[in-house]
């Protein structure tokens, strides 16, 4: 594939020229098909589709200052932009990870808008070759920031020529092949790289070491989520209580992506069947028409707890014989469901199998079993199934 014919995010666009990404996701990014319970699952997905990346942009903070929350991330990056703009030149490579939706892109603009640069945007999956990567690193400016997304899933050649343009803003063009082939090199303007990864751990060290300021963007709590909320709400112009900005965050999963998008259906349900006020009563009513519980669980979520303790006394269950008994693929259930379930204390896996915690009988309403079997250290600390 030649760099310009690249899925996904299309090549490196100038942001403000075109509509963020744009084309959206390919047909087959292995992602898990859903069965018909996991349908209703976009509203709690936490990535973007592509239509969303618009209305997204509308809410993103545009400074440091307007970001809610991640409160150390904040300080140290607003330390080393100041820093590098007091020195005139372009700051450290930044690397941003942590989980979708918690504000990565959001950050990589502000480090632009800050640095009063344009940002060029690009992701691991459109770099197929290290030519893709060497026709974007070669249009750049002097200070331009390069966003490049899901970064651990560059292909090693072009991570390679990475490694060489961050560190010495030089890359080696090969022209030629076999004994013939020769490599030239390439001056490249000094350039800041933004890297964005939902998997640090899959990168390699030496890409990792050449990234002068690392982040970790931590999930948001329940405050700061209704502060998000609160802030959307006056740039949509939906009017929305303290209350009902409370009930609409705590059950975002700790996600601002998630928050937002709640808030938007909230809001739909308010202006079509109330008077457009979102209090914590309309958020409920709200919220449980679109299948969201207290908790931010959905139909998938409660199905996996309920087939859990109804069906298997809490476990221990392998993966298999659970996604069976509520009818999904293992993958939907592996990677839909259970990272929620497991991050909120609902569902562990254990060497044995998956087991519901009390927090899960409780969840669901049940009276938890004298024999219900809980995850015992040793097996939370066992080798996952
Ligand atoms: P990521 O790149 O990590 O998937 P984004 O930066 O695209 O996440 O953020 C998703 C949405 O959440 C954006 O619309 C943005 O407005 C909102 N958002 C993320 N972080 C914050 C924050 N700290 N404060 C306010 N809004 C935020």
């Amino acid at each position: 594939m030649e760099h310009g014919e690249s899925t996904e995010y299309g090549e490196s666009t100038e942001y403000g020229e075109s509509t963020e990404y744009g084309e959206g996701t390919p047909a087959d990014d292995g992602a898990p098909r859903l069965t018909p319970l996991a349908e209703g699952r976009a509203l709690l997905e936490a990535e973007a589709s592509g239509d969303e990346r618009a209305v997204e942009a509308a809410l993103r903070p545009r400074s440091l200052d307007e970001v809610i929350g991640q409160e150390r991330v904040r300080e140290q990056l607003g330390l080393v932009l100041t820093a590098a703009r007091g020195r005139g030149r372009a700051p450290d490579h930044v690397l941003l990870s942590g989980p979708p939706g918690l504000g990565k892109t959001t950050i990589a603009m502000i480090i632009a808008h800050e640095m009063s640069t344009p940002m060029r945007i690009t992701s691991g999956p459109a770099i197929q070759h290290a030519g893709d990567l060497a026709a974007i690193l070669s249009g750049l400016n002097e200070g331009d920031v390069l966003f490049l997304d899901e970064i651990h899933r560059m292909s090693r050649p072009a991570e390679e020529m990475l490694y060489l343009a961050m560190e010495d803003f030089r890359v080696d063009v090969i022209v030629g092949k076999g004994p013939g082939a020769t490599a030239i090199p390439l001056e490249i303007p000094p350039f800041t790289l933004v890297g964005a990864t939902t998997r640090a751990g899959l990168l390699p060290g030496p890409l990792r070491d050449r990234f002068g300021f690392t982040a970790h963007l931590e999930f948001y709590d329940a405050a700061d989520l209704q502060r998000i909320v609160t802030r959307s709400a006056s740039l949509l112009n939906v009017t929305v209580d303290e209350d009902g900005a409370r009930e609409i965050a705590t059950r975002s999963r700790g996600t601002p992506r998630i928050a937002n998008r709640l808030l938007r259906r909230v809001r739909d349900f308010a202006q079509v069947r109330a008077d457009g006020v979102v209090t914590r009563p309309l958020a409920r009513d709200a919220l449980s028409l679109f299948e969201v519980d207290e908790q931010g669980l959905d139909r998938l979520d409660l199905a996996v707890l309920s087939a859990l303790c109804r069906r298997f006394g809490g476990g221990p269950v392998g993966l298999g014989t659970l996604a069976v008994a509520v009818g999904e693929e293992r993958e939907t259930v592996e990677e839909v469901a259970e990272p929620f379930l497991v991050r909120s204390g609902y569902l562990a896996r254990t060497a044995r199998g998956r087991v519901a915690t009390p927090a899960a009988w409780e969840h669901l309403g049940l009276r938890i079993p004298p024999n219900a079997p809980f995850p015992d250290q040793a097996a939370l600390f066992g080798v996952e199934e």
